[in-house]
This record gives structure tokens, sequence and C-alpha cells, in this order.
């Protein structure tokens, strides 16, 4: 249910938080105010990220800029690729699950790309920074700029993402539509600014919340999500269908807001 008021907040047990947008701004690092709030709330609660970026991604934009002590680790879960992979911290990150994509689905992915753009007559960006289409393992994420827009032109990257998001979000719900016709075995989610992901069925942020009470014995009641892209055709949508209490935001600094509710004074 989404919530309007905060006052219980800090009865909740297990705070999750989307990454991308939500933590940080689209694939740039979180800042160090946001790092203090989350070492103060792994002090006192668990805390679990569900994103769609790979590992990697997550130690960029996360882990490197995170100053808890490694002790606070363990109250940490983190859920890479849209929930398909779920790592926890003893001495170092171990995998508790990964649900890889085969090989024939790799293929049929690929397949697909191709005969949707031709399609639709898709014409690709003239500049592309990095790879569009990337094998994340579990899953595979097609970005209309490329993988490395932000990477290689960080602010600028950021806004050009934007910019592409606010023309082009029909263009990609199109995309995502088509690719659905030709992959009905698999996941297709229309999810970041400028992308979209393919996954094994059944695996969405609802899927990760569910694995997060099935391996951590927390119930969806007592937990509470904050994502920036909860509403229909955003990638945080999928948790409406839980049972879970959530916040959206439309960025970092609403998150801030937030964790300092949850926080017992
Ligand atoms: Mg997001």
């Amino acid at each position: 249910m989404r919530l309007t008021n905060f006052k219980n907040l800090n009865n909740k047990k297990l705070i999750v938080f989307d990454l991308d947008g939500t933590l940080a701004e689209t694939k740039a690092k979180m800042d160090g105010e946001m790092s203090g709030l989350i070492t103060r709330l792994l002090g006192q609660k668990k805390v679990a990220i569900i994103g769609g970026g790979k590992l990697e991604l997550f130690k960029h934009q996360f882990l490197s800029e995170l100053t808890a002590p490694k002790e606070f680790y363990k109250h940490l879960y983190l859920f890479p690729t849209t929930a398909t992979t779920f790592l926890r911290y003893h001495n170092s990150w171990k995998k508790v699950y990964a649900h890889n994509l085969s090989k024939s689905e790799l293929k049929q992915i690929m397949s697909a790309f191709k005969l949707v753009f031709k399609e639709i007559n898709y014409a690709p960006e003239k500049k592309i920074y990095g790879k569009t289409i990337e094998n994340r393992g579990s899953q595979v994420t097609w970005s209309a700029l490329g993988q490395d827009v932000v990477k290689i032109l960080g602010k600028r990257g950021v806004a050009l993402k934007n910019e592409w998001r606010d023309k082009n979000t029909p263009l990609k719900m199109k995309v995502a539509m088509h690719l659905r016709k030709y992959l009905p075995g698999l996941e297709v989610h229309a999810a970041g600014h400028t992308s979209i992901d393919i996954t094994k069925k059944g695996i969405d942020k609802a899927y990760g919340l569910k694995q997060i009470e099935k391996y951590l014995h927390v119930k969806i009641k007592d937990m509470l999500f904050v994502g920036d892209a909860i509403f229909p055709g955003g990638n945080d949508y999928a948790i409406t269908k839980t049972k879970v209490d959530y916040v959206p935001v439309k960025g970092p600094e609403e998150t801030k807001k937030i964790i300092r509710e949850v926080l017992t004074k």
C-alpha cells in the first residue's frame, strides 16, 4: 500500500531500496550524505537493494561509497539484475542464488531484438556509448544510448538519458511490447530511463521481495519499499502486486527524507 503517513515507519524491520535514481542519480555514485544515512540505517534495520544493474554497477554506485563498518554488512542484502541474483555478506559477497539465462535463451533474445528493430524501422541513435545490448548473465539489457553513456560523459550523460526518456518512452514501450511477442517464455521489463531488461519468466521486483521474505524470514508487511519508478510501466511497479508498504520518490534527496523518518531518533 502506498504510504502517505510516515508516522510509524520506524516499526519496519527491513527497508528495500531501488538503486538507480533512488539511492543515487542514474548510473552515478551515491553521495556522502546518503552513505552516512544508510550506515545509520544499517545500525538499526536490515537493508536490501533491488536494482536492474549488475553487481559491478552496485559496487560502482553503492558499495565503493559506503562507509559503514564491515560488521554492519550482515544486515545488507543485494539483489542485482532485478533480483535474478541474491548476494549476502560472509567475509566477502557470497551468492545465495543466481538464475542465469541459458545459451538458447540468449540466442532467442538476440534474434528477437533484430526482428523487432526491423519490424518497427528502429533507427539507432547516431552516437552510441559502449554496447547497446549487454549480457549480464541472468539478464540481458538493451540501452538506447549505450551502457557507458554516464561513465563516459558524466553529468552530461545523465542529462542525455533524461532527454531520451522524455522524448522516447513510447518508443521504448513499443519495442518492449514487440519483444514480448517473440519471447513469450521470458520476462521483458521496460526498465530504467533508456533501457529494457530481459530475464527468466516470473522474475521481477515482486519476486525479489518474496525471496527476501523466504530467505531472511521477514514478513512483507514488515518491509518498506522505496523506489523512483513505482508507476505503470516503471521497473519498480511490480512490487505493488505484493502487500508491501511503499513510498514513491523522485530521486535521492526524497529518499534521504524517508530514511530520516525511518531512523529511530
Ligand atoms: Mg530506479
